[in-house]
């Protein structure tokens, strides 16, 4: 039959005319229906008065599924139309085709769990083209059968298909969706497969061996032997097939569904979790990942760019998180965000890599001159009061750190950041409520200081480090009172380096304490070697502040004793200087007590620089004052240095403490010394700091000078005139020098 033709068939109703191309662009469309407003809706569609009646839920069950995320998902074919189906009568076929698509149709959306469509509209809509179909079917068939029985059997089918239908949609109230679904579409593939296969075939065969010119009866006939060959076995067969490849399809495409529906859960968590790894899930501003990304991005392009990077803190922040909790936190950095926004321009970057911090980006700021008005409204903007509930108002302000690029070196996103961040931690610590831009000079310094304990550490830790000594003697006999244990640094590019150019970097550090420890380690090995080597050498250590209030000192001195030789502990002596002494005398004084009774000595360091009263003095129980080593070398030229010496020698004779002067430089300085009555002395005159294998040989030849050897011994009452006369000397040395 050609497209467009018609069959024409008995009955007023005009529904029964079905233009066949019609009906294929019908089902071409995916069964889509035209609306009511649409022109193809009165093109003379068989269906008019069908749609009408049915345009709600044939709307809905015809309108494609959700928008195609898959192609599998737009529809299934559990029952695949074939032209087999034919029965000759084309307007049967394509009522029967379109069973099948609202049948197939049915199943998708069954396999798909479609939402937007309930069970009950689905068999509403199937039933209702059902019963149009059995009719405009009826009114063939009552043109040919009349009154035969075929055509009340086929009635009583029609009837029965309908009540099955009704019974399965009673049911579905009670059992679950999958168990009507999987029921109903059994139902009805048996139910269609043998009505089209079967029933209508055998009825069109004989309408058309009717309109060939057989009579009924005759007709009838020819229409069995037509239908010999498809038995009812066959047709079982075939059912049965169907109705495992549906319910496997529809098991498969339910999985495939679930699947799709996981895939698409995961891909949204994946959207969700992408979104969250670069944006700040409170604010939505992008986060430290996608600023820094950002910034790479606008330095990697061509041509110069100018950018100040502002490190915003809100000052007090903690404190309103601490008192309103956590949502009021939250609500203040949500308004700073929006005030930053709102003063932006359009290619500056906000972005918020977390707690109570911004960072924005200005771009084309060449200058600081030129971002300070920006600086001054970003400052005035987290000023602004900040409403609360009943009229309540918060008050905050921030800090700002800011640094620039380009800089003189190559940087990176993350070191502009940091020195931003540095900046603003300056900006705090100066009061708050201002901004500090990043000062590059105090940054290098603070590197330095980080690389040089480093390289201290690992000198410490490749043993670069030694002790030299240098003697403390009397002047007058010679004897050798003790070694003073100095450390130098066996640097293996710079040379040998003495403390002043190490120790600075390490004050107040705890790598000052890993290096006390390791020179009272080596100074006591060195005690106890001597001591067996019948060298009763005192070894005096340098002790800083921090080392000598650690809590321990004492029970690790006394362990570390403990390991050695007995007796070793009255051959050390610890020297601390005045300054450290005094910085918490009692604390100072209990450990010193502590150490006393094991047995060690103790001396103060560069004594007459720390000022200590007299009280200070009584109270620190040392055995030694070292007379710094200023005073001594001055004493020749400068009488207050000397009237100092004085002074001091005067108070360890009052206090019974004995006395070290320190920097003896020449044989004069020791002949002053005796002459106010000093013995005790150490200083390049004597000997200089030396490694510990040249002190044997030193001390077998060491001998005392003669003009120190034989210098006649002061009375106690000469020391004024003694003092008149030195300071003479002194002041005529210092005019003749101007
Ligand atoms: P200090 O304890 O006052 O040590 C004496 C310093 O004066 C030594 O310098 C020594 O070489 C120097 N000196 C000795 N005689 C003379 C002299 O006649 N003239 C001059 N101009 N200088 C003289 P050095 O070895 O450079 O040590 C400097 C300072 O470093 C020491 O001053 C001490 O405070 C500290 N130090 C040295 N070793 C250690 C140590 O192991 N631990 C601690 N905490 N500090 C140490
Ligand atoms: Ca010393
Ligand atoms: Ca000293």
């Amino acid at each position: 039959m050609n497209p467009g033709t018609t069959f024409g068939c008995s009955g007023p109703s005009t529904r029964s005319v079905v233009r066949v191309d019609a009906l294929e662009e019908f089902s071409r469309s995916n069964l889509m229906m035209p609306s009511a407003g649409d022109p193809r809706g009165s093109s003379g569609f068989g269906f008019d008065r069908f749609h009408e009646e049915m345009r709600i839920p044939m709307r809905a069950l015809m309108e494609p599924a959700d928008p195609p995320s898959y192609p599998l998902k737009n529809s299934i074919d559990i029952f695949p139309w074939d032209d087999n189906f034919k029965t000759g009568l084309p307007q049967i076929d394509d009522q029967h085709r379109v069973l099948v698509s609202l049948l197939n149709k049915l199943a998708s959306h069954v396999a798909f769990r479609s939402e937007t469509l309930s069970l009950e509209e689905v068999f509403d809509a199937l039933t209702d083209y059902t019963i149009y179909h059995f009719k405009s079917e009826e009114a063939i068939w009552a043109d040919v059968f009349a009154d035969d029985h075929s055509m009340a059997e086929h009635l009583a089918v029609h009837e029965h298909f309908i009540q099955t239908l009704n019974t399965l949609k009673v049911a579905r109230k009670n059992a679950p969706f999958d168990q009507v679904a999987h029921d109903a579409l059994d139902f009805l593939t048996r139910w269609l497969a043998s009505h089209i296969l079967e029933k209508d075939r055998f009825m069109a065969y004989t309408v058309l061996a009717m309109q060939g010119g057989l009579p009924l009866e005759e007709a009838k006939a020819r229409a069995h032997h037509q239908m010999e060959g498809v038995t009812r076995n066959l047709i079982d067969i075939i059912l049965s097939l169907y109705s495992v490849l549906s319910s496997n399809t529809l098991h498969l495409m339910r999985k495939l569904d679930e699947h799709q529906k996981m895939e698409e859960a995961y891909r949204e968590q994946r959207r969700r979790m992408e979104h969250l790894a670069r944006f700040d899930a409170l604010t939505g501003l992008p986060n430290r990942v996608l600023l820094t990304e950002k910034v790479q991005k606008i330095m990697d392009q061509a041509g110069p760019h100018f950018l100040a990077i502002v490190n915003m803190g809100l000052d007090g922040f903690k404190v309103i998180n601490d008192t309103y909790g956590h949502e009021m936190g939250d609500h203040v950095l949500i308004t700073m965000a929006e005030r930053i926004q709102g003063i932006v321009r359009g290619r500056d970057i906000v972005s918020r890599p977390g707690g109570d911090e911004f960072i924005v980006v200005l771009r084309d700021i060449r200058e600081l001159d030129a971002c300070i008005p920006w600086l001054a409204s970003l400052l005035a903007a987290s000023r602004k009061t900040i409403p609360i509930d009943a009229g309540r108002t918060l008050n905050l302000s921030a800090s700002l750190g800011v640094s620039f690029y380009p800089q003189n070196e190559g940087i990176t996103p993350d070191q502009l950041f940091r020195q931003a961040d540095q900046a603003l931690y300056q900006a705090k610590q100066a009061g708050k409520n201002c901004y500090h831009v990043f000062d590059m000079a105090h940054d290098h310094e603070v590197r330095d200081r980080l690389e040089n304990l480093e390289h201290i550490r690992r000198g410490l830790e490749r043993r670069e480090f030694v002790l030299h000594y240098q003697p403390k003697v009397n002047l007058r006999t010679g004897a050798i009172l003790g070694l003073e244990a100095l450390i130098r640094w066996q640097h293996p590019h710079r040379g040998l380096l003495l403390p002043d150019q190490f120790l600075p970097l390490i004050e107040n550090h705890p790598l000052a304490l890993s290096l006390g420890d390791w020179v009272l380690d080596m100074a006591l090995n060195q005690i106890e070697d001597w001591m067996t080597q019948g060298l009763p050498l005192a070894v005096s250590v340098n002790v800083c502040g921090q080392q000598l209030q650690t809590p321990g000192f004492t029970q690790q001195l006394r362990d570390a004793l403990a390991q050695r030789r007995k007796g070793l502990a009255r051959f050390l002596e610890l020297e601390v200087l005045e300054t450290s002494a005094l910085e918490d005398i009692s604390q100072v004084t209990k450990v010193i007590h502590d150490c006393i009774r094991l047995g060690i000595q103790f001396s103060i360091d560069d004594f007459g620089t720390g000022y200590s009263s007299l009280s200070y003095l009584k109270r620190l129980p040392v055995h030694t004052l070292k007379i710094d080593q200023s005073f001594v070398r001055g004493m020749l030229e400068d009488p207050e240095d000397l009237a100092i010496l004085v002074g001091v020698l005067g108070l360890a004779e009052a206090f019974q403490r004995k006395v070290i002067a320190e920097g003896v430089e020449t044989l004069d300085h020791g002949e002053m010394l005796l002459d106010l009555g000093c013995e005790g002395a150490q200083g390049y005159a004597i000997a200089r700091p030396m490694p510990v294998d040249k002190i044997a040989p030193w001390a077998a030849t060491w001998q005392v000078p003669n003009s120190w050897a034989f210098r006649p011994v002061r009375r106690k009452g000469d020391l004024s005139s003694f003092m008149h006369e030195a300071s003479q000397r002194a002041s005529k040395k210092t005019k003749s020098k101007r």
